[in-house]
């Protein structure tokens, strides 16, 4: 048994087909997958055939949300990606990104960025519009040196173009996830740079606003941090989840299926499914 419960395809910011991507799982042995790609389940779709043989596919997002100003990441696995309240949140997200995108294009204008929005839509193309298209349109437009500067010094959390504001509380997100039959479960803790205690915050609203797991290994991660995650988890009575996180080929760090496995101690998510 190979859980891989967090990946991307080209329906946000990923660059393999739905198709291409189970046939990559299922090559890397994973025989649990889902498809969390970011506020849409567009993937789902995208099918020709409805049942991926040799795999287990496990419907799912990562939807974007907001606590105490920061970005954070909420996974909905073991959804009903045809529910109405989620279909409703996934349109709300969806104009919120061309909103924000707006946003985004007119932070880099005054920053000296020319014709961003026109470029990054390109980019995106029918995919969900996000930060990584403006990454890549100011890279191949040579208006920054690679995508890592490009995040590093205006995209990435906390920088100028990292606008967060439109993107709703953990609560709706949850109950939208949680009417869909899903399992809401706050995805890769350890990348919000938070202190202990603020983490602890975290997960402590997250439980209060009906959150029912932590995302205790995400990609190739130290032991220790493993550790640290499945103590936070146990110590709330949350369940664990597990994920690469794969977005493309050739990322080692984030390959499919090539986390480490969930520490015995945790309980995982599937257990209740
Ligand atoms: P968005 O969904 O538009 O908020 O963009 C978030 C996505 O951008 C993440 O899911 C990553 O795929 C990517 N991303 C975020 N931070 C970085 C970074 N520092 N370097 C490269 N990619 C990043
Ligand atoms: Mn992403
Ligand atoms: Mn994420
Ligand atoms: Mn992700």
């Amino acid at each position: 048994m190979l859980a891989d419960l967090h990946t991307h395809t080209l329906a946000s910011d990923g660059t393999l087909s739905p198709e291409q991507l189970v046939s990559h799982a299922v090559k890397a042995g994973v025989t649990m997958l889902s498809i969390t790609d970011h506020d849409t389940v567009a993937a789902y779709r995208q099918f020709e055939k409805p049942h991926p043989e040799g795999i287990q596919l496990i419907p799912g997002i990562e939807f974007s949300s907001r606590w105490r100003n920061i970005g954070i990441h909420i996974l909905g696995l073991n959804i009903d990606p045809d529910a109405d309240s989620l279909l409703e949140n996934v349109d709300r997200q969806i104009s919120a990104r061309h909103q924000r995108a707006e946003q985004i294009a007119a932070k880099l204008h005054k920053l000296g960025f020319h014709d961003t929005l026109n470029g990054a839509k390109q980019c995106a193309g029918d995919a969900a519009i996000g930060r990584p298209h403006f990454a890549r349109y100011l890279t191949e437009s040579g208006q920054v040196k690679d995508e890592q500067q490009a995040f590093k010094k205006f995209l990435g959390q906390g920088k100028s173009c990292d606008i967060r504001a439109v993107w709703p509380t953990p609560e709706t997100l949850i109950e939208s996830i949680r009417d869909a039959g899903g399992t809401a479960v706050l995805a890769h803790p350890a990348k919000y740079k938070l202190t202990n205690l603020r983490l602890e915050e975290l997960a402590k609203d997250f439980l209060a606003a009906g959150g029912q797991g932590i995302e205790t290994v995400s990609g190739k991660q130290p032991a220790a941090l493993t550790d640290r995650l499945s103590r936070l988890a146990n110590r709330h009575g949350l369940l664990a989840s597990c994920g690469s996180d794969f977005h493309r080929p050739g990322q080692p760090w984030a390959a499919l299926g090539a986390h480490n496995p969930l520490p015995a101690s945790a309980r995982p998510v599937w257990e209740t499914w």
